[in-house]
């Protein structure tokens, strides 16, 4: 194997989700980029579309970082893998058991886009090999050495670099279509299909909880922020202030930082160090644990637009963003880069199977919307459950906090087990608790109905349960006989004396007799 190029990246993608149906769908981006390719996404992981916490993967943003591509694919296709043979996973030092592999997939939706940019990789690949932009022309000016959009400056955190950040911060984006860096930051925030797809997959799967955008070739996995320092202690001075717009972005000075809250900044970092530690384990490789502004001040790039989605907009959720900065260089030997491969894969799985956990997150949903007790003989005490889907590493309490009262009709709903809860576990797979709910049949023909309110400290979900009953006669007839073999009733029934059909009249006093011919 070498490097892939453009169709062979979108290949292995395809025959991924065809050789994986249940397991693994396609997802066809709805921008198509300027050379007129339209570009895919895996999800990983069973259950309907947004119904799992997901973690993000995104490569192949900058044309000329390769590898990129091949880390996203590869590490979708061993954990399909093994998770379809049951197996372990192993890369070099660092190895995972087949127990990790299932609950990362049972507990998890990933989101795999390996190729942002297939216009760019193209021209790299084929003409210019550290291309670094999309191939989107419309700002060239008609110059073909200004083709092209930094797309990881294109997405809308500071976009408008010139005037959020401090003059002399050294802002590593361009205004400039001709910028030799090939930072061009592109003439509005999202002019570009590429950072397009991107937001839309956040929109589209708004229970995406980590985000991680892999390039080279730095040694680093970077988390946030990426405009300035971090600070946990003054909400206000954030991104969303304009009275800072003068001070941003300069290193060492106390007249901004960023905000980020102190238990978001130990989930960023601690997620980062389980995944440096993991790559280090494979073959000894040393990255670096740091935020992304201790690499270099940026504007508009992926992580940072990911995780301030929920700052600028609280109906959003939080994503813990992050810019893996893998290798030495953007295109090593292929040899090495197959090394690169498993060190990345190692930590991108370490980081998955830790992140459910880490950010402690309770996810919480009710498979019984309604309790409904049908036909319960009068005199019969019987249970239903409230059931709930539950995923998290904490421990959860459902307490009923109404109830189970009865709005109409005779009789009692009653608590047999009292209130539902989980313990904690190693793992995010889905878990359910059960809140038993008990009826006694009252008279026949009786309708009593209720309701119950199950509290979820944890979420803070208050889930209203109608309760529907009703009451029958108690049977008379307790026996039920099934007869096969036509003419068989006719046959001995090993009493001597007796046939079959004599045996069944004696054991049913007072009914018809029947005759063997009836059956
Ligand atoms: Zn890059």
């Amino acid at each position: 194997m070498s490097y892939l190029n453009v169709a062979e990246v979108e290949t292995a993608a395809a025959n991924l989700a065809a050789a994986h149906p249940s397991l693994c769908q396609l997802i066809a981006l709805p921008n198509s980029t300027f050379g007129g390719r339209t570009c895919h996404a895996l999800r990983l992981g069973g259950g309907a579309p947004g119904s799992r916490d997901c973690v993000m993967v995104i490569g192949g943003v900058h044309a000329r970082e390769w590898g990129s591509c091949e880390i996203a694919i590869n590490f979708a296709t061993d954990l399909l893998a093994a998770y379809t043979n049951n197996a372990s996973l192993a890369y070099g030092g660092k190895s995972f058991t087949a127990a990790q592999i299932q609950a990362l997939l049972n507990g998890l939706h990933l989101l795999v886009f390996p190729l942002v940019n297939p216009d760019g990789r193209d021209f790299s690949q084929t003409t210019v090999a550290l291309w670094r932009r999309n191939r989107n022309p419309a700002n060239s000016g008609g110059n073909s050495n200004c083709i092209g959009v930094d797309v990881n400056r294109n997405f809308d955190f500071l976009f408008d670099f010139n005037a959020t950040f401090a003059a002399g911060s050294g802002v590593n984006t361009s205004a400039d279509p001709c910028n030799p860096n090939q930072v061009y930051c592109g003439p509005s925030a999202f002019s570009e299909a590429e950072s397009r797809n991107v937001r839309w997959l956040l929109d589209t799967n708004p229970r995406t909880r980590w985000f991680l955008d892999l390039h080279s070739a730095a040694g680093d996995i970077l988390y946030s922020w990426g405009d300035d320092e971090n600070q946990s202690v003054s909400p206000s001075m954030s991104f969303l202030n304009p009275a800072f717009n003068a001070v941003r972005g300069l290193g060492g000075d106390a007249a901004y930082k960023e905000y980020i809250p102190a238990t978001d900044l130990t989930v960023a970092q601690q997620l980062a160090v389980v995944f440096r530690d993991a790559l280090q384990a494979v073959r000894g490789k040393s990255y670096t644990a740091k935020s992304g502004f201790d690499l270099y001040p940026t504007s508009g790039a992926s992580d940072d637009y990911s995780y301030s989605r929920h700052f600028a907009d609280p109906g959003k959720g939080k994503v813990y963003a992050y810019t893996v900065e893998w290798g030495t260089e953007f295109q090593p030997p292929w040899a090495e880069m197959a090394l690169i491969v498993q060190d990345v894969s190692a930590g991108l799985v370490a980081f998955c199977l830790a992140a459910p956990c880490a950010a402690n997150l309770v996810a919480v949903a009710l498979s019984t919307p309604t309790l409904t007790f049908n036909d319960v003989p009068a005199g019969v005490e019987t249970s239903r459950a409230a059931v709930f889907a539950v995923q998290t590493c904490s421990a959860v309490d459902f307490n009923v906090t109404v109830g189970p009262n009865v709005l109409s009709g005779p009789g009692a709903f009653n608590l047999p087990l009292g209130n539902g809860a989980l313990p904690a576990a190693p793992s995010a797979a889905e878990r359910e608790v059960r809140v038993w709910v008990s009826f006694t049949g009252t008279n026949a023909g009786d309708v009593t109905t209720g309701t119950m309110t199950v509290h979820c400290p944890q979420t803070g979900d208050d889930f209203v349960i109608p309760i529907n009953a009703n009451t029958i006669a108690q049977p008379t007839v307790n026996a039920v006989l099934v007869l096969d073999k036509s003419g068989s009733m006719d046959d001995p029934s090993g009493i001597p004396g007796q046939k079959r059909i004599d045996v069944l009249h004696a054991a049913a006093p007072g009914c018809p007799t029947p005759t063997a011919s009836a059956w």
